[in-house]
């Protein structure tokens, strides 16, 4: 899976970058990677893209908000309700992947930045509406005790690359018939580190780092929901040879509930009653997030009328204010009757060979809740 690169990054700003600065930022960048300016290159072309993009995210107060918050993937948008469920198995088998962030075409010098990692989570229904406090255990690579990250053996330090002098970059010179070109590269003998390890430390082979894992305590907001990500930034693996730590992406995916469906805020319950508790009315009970609730159905109530439970639904992310549920009365014609029943019904009238009149409206309801199916 491919990571898009932080918007920040891309811009090349720190987080705490003012609107002004931002500004700034890109209109230099726009103007270098304008592809009138490039000759219709198609990497600068997609540089400019990639500008204008984090741009747009970056300079919107409330998208900016979001994506501090949750990542990229707070900026697509909340996904609709997806009850597809990927299959994922308990808490020690839900690490996923790993995906490397080393964006193409950067050249840098000095240790590098370690690995992005991810993890999926999965929650309940009612964890995701209550939002929940989890410990992980993250399987990632920590520095290496004996050499404190540096990959040299104790008492010795890693040296100066002769090649390079410590530039990490080398330069060549050729001449052609269009004149001198002057080529940088990366330094083969340290891989732009910059420094060599003579002798390199026992414990690790050099590498600096050992597996492990870390435990790492995480507050899931209320009002989370498929495919949100929360962002733990430095949680990542750490860097190479005392490079920084890149980030950990927590994905969420949420488990369907039985009988409530989730509709932006609201919660949808569909609520099947018998007929003559849909016509001379009654007192039920139904399933809330927060336990059984008691309504009222009024007599005469018909197949499709929405009730609204004001305040029992999802919290929205940001204001925290939550949703409706929403119920949904199902009339269930019964199928099976007695002599007796059929006798009742038959007294009740109605079997007249004309239709019935039907609620102005119950239409028009109707479209609108078949979506939950
Ligand atoms: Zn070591
Ligand atoms: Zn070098």
């Amino acid at each position: 899976m491919a990571i898009k690169r932080d918007y920040y990054e891309v811009l090349g700003v720190g987080r705490n970058a003012t609107a002004e600065e931002l500004k700034r930022a890109y209109r230099k960048l726009a103007l270098q990677y304008h592809p009138d300016r490039n000759n219709g290159d198609p990497q600068a072309e997609a540089r400019f893209k990639e500008i204008n993009e984090a741009y747009e995210v970056l300079s919107d107060q409330s998208k900016r908000q979001r994506y501090d918050t949750f990542g990229h993937a707070g900026t697509q948008g909340m996904p609709g309700y997806d009850f597809g469920g990927a299959g994922f198995g308990g808490i020690n088998d839900i690490f996923d992947m790993f995906f490397g962030t080393a964006a193409a075409g950067r050249t840098r010098t000095g240790p590098r930045r370690g690995a992005d990692l991810r993890l999926d989570l999965r929650l309940s229904f009612e964890e995701s509406v209550r939002g929940v406090e989890r410990e992980l255990t993250i399987p990632r690579a920590e520095a290496c005790e004996s050499c404190q990250g540096t990959g040299a053996e104790a008492g010795t330090s890693p040296q100066t690359c002769p090649q390079c002098r410590g530039a990490g970059q080398v330069r060549r010179a050729t001449q052609s018939i269009f004149g001198q070109i002057v080529n940088v590269a990366s330094c083969p003998r340290c891989n732009g580190e910059g420094k060599v390890i003579e002798r390199p430390c026992r414990t690790c082979g050099g590498s600096g780092h050992r597996p492990g894992e870390k435990k790492v305590r995480v507050n899931i907001p209320a009002g989370v929901d498929s495919g949100s990500q929360i962002r733990l930034t430095g949680e990542g693996e750490v860097g190479p040879r005392g490079g920084a730590a890149g980030d950990l992406y927590i994905v969420i995916q949420v488990k369907p509930h039985p009988v409530l469906k989730r509709n932006g805020t609201d919660i949808v319950y569909e609520l099947p009653l018998s007929v003559a508790q849909a016509a001379l009315g009654d007192t039920v009970e139904i399933p809330t997030v927060d336990g059984p609730e008691r309504i009222e159905i009024p007599p005469g109530t018909q197949y499709g009328k929405l009730l609204r439970i004001h305040g029992r639904g999802i919290p929205h992310l940001r204001s925290g204010r939550r949703g409706d549920q929403v119920v949904y009365v199902r009339v269930v014609i019964p199928t099976n009757l007695t002599e007796e029943q059929k006798q009742a019904l038959h007294q009740l009238g109605g079997v007249s060979g004309k239709p019935q009149h039907i609620e102005k409206g119950f239409f028009d309801r109707f479209k609108q809740v078949i979506g939950f199916d």
